[in-house]
């Protein structure tokens, strides 16, 4: 199939591109890496009648630092981070996401920002992002200040919802730096390499700055963070974490079948089992 007819605008700023979107009414759509977009508009499952690509924009690329933050523009590729075209504050695990994250020409064109504003529940940033404790960055249109700043974990509120409203654009993501002394592990399980996952098992442990994370992603939903799992991690390590999982997430995914949270449970316990290992080495 084609696309229906569209007007296309290139936006020279972010918020030329809000300003264009609010213009249009609700009809409006940004254009980024155009990987999941483009299906979208063949198979005509999104039929806007203005498309603004912001590829072009200048300040879709930003990038800014301090010692605890690492802020980066929602146009950089899958394919940048995964070469580390820039630095990975998060020690590699932005760079070994971004490896596993489709074939090379999705990850040439695809964005971080792209598939946070997708939200499909079984993107690997989705689930990364609200491991790492990272905040989203959102500029909408006019006002004295138009920026908005969502956890990347409540970011997403269901399949391909999140917080946007329809003129807002997600300008950057800022990622808390973890220290020499954390230790991570993510485990995707699909089909092939380069899928979409099944589950999605993260877990990071940073005694340094206070950081136990423990989610299970590619749910039907917003990542599971299990948050007792977490605690034990903190306070007993890998193994003692990895005794609470399967409970945690009948607890946190009910209304999913037992194959599914079996299948949730597996990528998390192995990704602890995983960790423990390395804690012990
Ligand atoms: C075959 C295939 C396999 C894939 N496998 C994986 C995988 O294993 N893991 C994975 O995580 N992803 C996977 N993807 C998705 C891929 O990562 C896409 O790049 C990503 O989902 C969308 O990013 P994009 O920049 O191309 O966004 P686009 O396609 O340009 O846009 C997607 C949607 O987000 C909106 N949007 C884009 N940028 C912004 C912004 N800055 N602010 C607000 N709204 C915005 C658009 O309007 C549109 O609605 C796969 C895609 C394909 C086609």
């Amino acid at each position: 199939m084609k696309p229906s007819a569209f007007e296309f605008r290139n936006a020279q700023t972010l918020s030329e591109a809000a300003e264009l979107l609010a213009e249009a009414g609700g009809e409006g759509k940004v254009l980024a890496g155009g990987q999941s977009l483009g299906p979208m508009l063949n198979l005509r499952l999104a039929r806007p009648k203005l498309l603004v690509n912001i590829k072009r924009a200048s300040d879709f690329r930003k990038v800014a630092a301090d010692d605890k933050v690492f802020s980066i523009g929602a146009g950089w590729t899958h394919a940048e981070i995964e070469d580390g075209v820039l630095e990975d504050p998060a020690r590699g695990l932005l760079r070994y996401v971004a490896h596993g994250i489709a074939y090379r020409a999705i990850r040439n064109r695809g964005t971080m920002g792209g598939s946070l504003a997708h939200a499909d529940p079984a993107a690997d940033w989705v689930s990364t992002l609200a491991a790492l404790g990272a905040t989203v960055v959102v500029l909408g249109v006019g006002g004295k200040s138009p920026q908005k700043r969502y956890a990347a974990e409540t970011f997403v509120e269901g399949a391909f919802t999140t917080k946007l409203a329809e003129t807002d654009i997600i300008a950057a993501i800022e990622i808390p730096r973890l220290s020499t002394a954390a230790k991570w592990v993510y485990y995707k399980i699909c089909r092939k390499t380069g899928e979409f996952a099944n589950a999605i098992g993260v877990v990071i442990h940073d005694p340094k700055t206070d950081l136990s994370r423990v989610v299970a992603g590619a749910t039907d939903g917003p990542p599971a963070m299990l948050s007792k799992a977490a605690a034990r991690l903190a306070e007993s390590g890998a193994e003692a974490a990895g005794t609470t999982v399967v409970d945690e997430i009948r607890e946190a995914l009910p209304h999913l079948d037992c194959d599914a949270q079996g299948l949730h449970a597996v990528a998390v316990c192995r990704a602890l089992a995983k960790l423990g290992r390395e804690q012990h080495e």
